[in-house]
């Protein structure tokens, strides 16, 4: 194969991180909705948005010391399983906390060869609703496909398999 596809610039990364979207689950779901959301698939920025509205809405911010949430007897609070929360603190993890399906957002992992054959790298994007998980070559993805095999990287059904190409 072309040594070439696998030189990804920095800045594309950075673009396609900030451009990265999440699918929230039910619960969180419901929060961003009664926050106004109209959406299904969120970018990270725009949960971080609407979960400042339902903040500020239903007035869950300490009146003292407003980076301090009280949440709890509040479905905020059961979603995080806490009482209460700072804003400014950087433990209070959206990925781990909110039960988004953010998985394995490193960009070194676009570099690794194929999670399978191990030799070819990893163009086959496996789709499965709005995600897709990119972790195979497509000669490996579309195997898994065709067999109907499910994603490896989440045991979802694969609805498609389609191949990347990194300019
Ligand atoms: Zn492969
Ligand atoms: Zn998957």
């Amino acid at each position: 194969f072309c040594r070439c596809s696998l030189f990804i610039p920095p800045d594309s990364i950075a673009i396609s991180l900030s451009l990265l979207q999440v699918q929230p689950k039910a619960p969180l779901l419901q929060i961003l909705r009664v926050a106004g959301a109209q959406e299904d698939v969120f970018t990270l920025k725009e949960v971080m948005h609407y979960l400042g509205q339902y903040i500020m809405g239903k007035q869950l911010y300490d009146k003292q010391r407003q980076h301090i949430v009280h949440c709890q007897d509040d479905p905020l609070g059961e979603l995080l399983e806490v009482e209460s929360f700072s804003v400014k603190n950087p433990r209070y993890s959206i990925q781990e906390n909110l039960g988004m399906e953010v998985e394995d957002v490193r960009p070194e992992a676009l570099l690794e060869p194929c999670k399978l054959c191990r030799v070819r790298p990893r163009n086959g994007n496996i789709i499965h609703g709005p995600t897709a998980h990119l972790l195979t070559c497509f000669p490996c993805a579309r195997r898994l496909h065709k067999f109907q095999a499910p994603c490896p990287g989440c045991g979802k059904i694969i609805q498609k398999v389609i191949k990347i190409f990194i300019l």
